[in-house]
């Protein structure tokens, strides 16, 4: 049993990083204050494919702890499998141009570590999940069995009950807010709307705005966060189950029989306005939901509900950023891509860090200090 004193914690960023890591926060006794700029979700959470997965290459650190993130989606899924906002239908993928080798390639590396992946043909598709117009398809697709998707404003919303019923306080549009310091520790968070919350230990997770927020602390986290779009269609009864990831469109179920889409070869035709805004042409939206529309049985006519843009959190060498800053004692950021499969054990392990003040193994590789060295 931990003997250290109950943490006062103040957590910048209404996203599902913020969010997971303050309610953590709270199971483990502590006293949160929630600060964001403008309402919960209105960054990159609120417009994220949210895939839940570990699919293709990456680093074996970063594999385990999505593979762990997934771990606690299948927790909360068993706890109550009937929501509408998560689900484990599976993942069905093919790339561009892909050849038969590079198909083979990716699922025989998948299932080189574990990870659920069949190697289909075009006919088998519909065994595995149903709907789709194999039209579309390659000869050969993987389908991996255990990933799935999450509608991150539900999962917030969710959370956010927790929240408030372990007694968090929440202040949305304060502004910007910046981390206060003394004598290199960070001793809470003062914010453009003129409040100020002290606290013993502070937790930046402002998305695409983290590395703007700790560089006022003299610290560099490099990123290469892109703009991003997703569309949300109205509902379409499409009877679609799984995600798709394909070469011009990628997709999801959304509650309320709607789809979600987004995709990157877009990405040159968002504008960005003098207020800071985005803005892309109608016809756009349009060609997404078209191709859309194409992996779908009966090919669905798609109408936009709404679509959202912004920028898209990513570290500059695409690995998390989480842990405390080595140059400022008790200020931790939650900084990475894939925010939605690692949304609830960011939240976990970095609660575990700040309460028992023990260094998390799993988030070895991950530290913000590594871009100083
Ligand atoms: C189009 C798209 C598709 C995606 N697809 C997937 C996917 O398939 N799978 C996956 O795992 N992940 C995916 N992601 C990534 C995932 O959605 C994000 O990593 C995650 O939502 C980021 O959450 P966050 O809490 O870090 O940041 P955000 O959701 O951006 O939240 C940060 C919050 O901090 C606030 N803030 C910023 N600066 C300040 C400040 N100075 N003071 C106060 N508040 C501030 C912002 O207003 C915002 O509300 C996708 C993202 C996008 C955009």
């Amino acid at each position: 049993m931990s003997t250290l004193p109950p943490k006062r914690a103040a957590v910048i960023g209404g996203g599902i990083l913020g969010v997971s890591t303050a309610v953590h926060l709270l199971r483990g006794g502590a006293s949160v204050v929630l600060v964001t700029e403008t309402e919960l979700a209105s960054g990159a959470t609120g417009r994220s494919l949210s895939w839940l997965n570990s699919a293709g290459e990456r680093s074996t650190p970063y594999h385990e702890l999505r593979q762990t993130g997934i771990d606690r989606y299948r927790t909360l899924f068993a706890a109550d499998p009937s929501r509408e906002w998560l689900r484990f239908d599976g993942g069905l993928y093919w790339g561009k141009s892909d050849t038969l080798e590079k198909t083979k390639a990716r699922h025989a590396y998948e299932k080189s570590h574990g990870y659920a992946s069949h190697l289909v043909t075009i006919d088998e598709i519909s065994a595995f999940t149903p709907n789709i117009d194999i039209g579309q398809a390659p000869d050969h697709a993987v389908f991996n069995p255990g990933e799935g998707w999450v509608s991150l404003p539900h999962l917030v919303e969710f959370l956010m009950q927790e929240f408030n019923a372990r007694g968090g306080e929440l202040r949305t549009n304060e502004g910007k807010a910046s981390v206060r310091t003394d004598n290199g520790r960070a001793t809470g968070v003062s914010t453009a709307s003129g409040n100020t919350y002290a606290a013993d230990t502070v937790v930046v997770a402002c998305g695409a705005q983290t590395p703007a927020v700790v560089a006022e602390l003299g610290v560099e986290i490099p990123q290469a966060s892109p703009v991003s779009m997703l569309v949300v269609t109205e509902p379409a009864g499409h009877g679609v189950k799984s995600v798709l990831n394909t070469p011009r469109a990628a997709l999801r179920p959304s509650p309320g029989g709607r789809l979600a889409v987004d995709h990157d070869w877009y990405e040159d035709q968002i504008v960005q306005q003098a207020d800071g805004s985005y803005s892309v042409n109608d016809s756009v939206v349009k060609e997404l939901l078209d191709e859309a529309s194409k992996l779908i049985d009966g090919n669905p006519p798609l109408q936009p509900e709404s679509w959202k843009m912004g920028l898209k959190p990513i570290p500059a060498d695409g690995e998390p950023v989480l842990g405390e800053l080595e140059t400022v004692s008790s200020c931790f950021t939650a900084f990475t891509h894939s925010g939605a499969t690692l949304g609830l054990i960011v939240g976990e392990l970095l609660a575990d860090e700040i309460l028992t003040g023990d260094k998390h193994p799993m988030l070895s590789t991950f530290r913000p200090g590594r871009f100083s060295n």
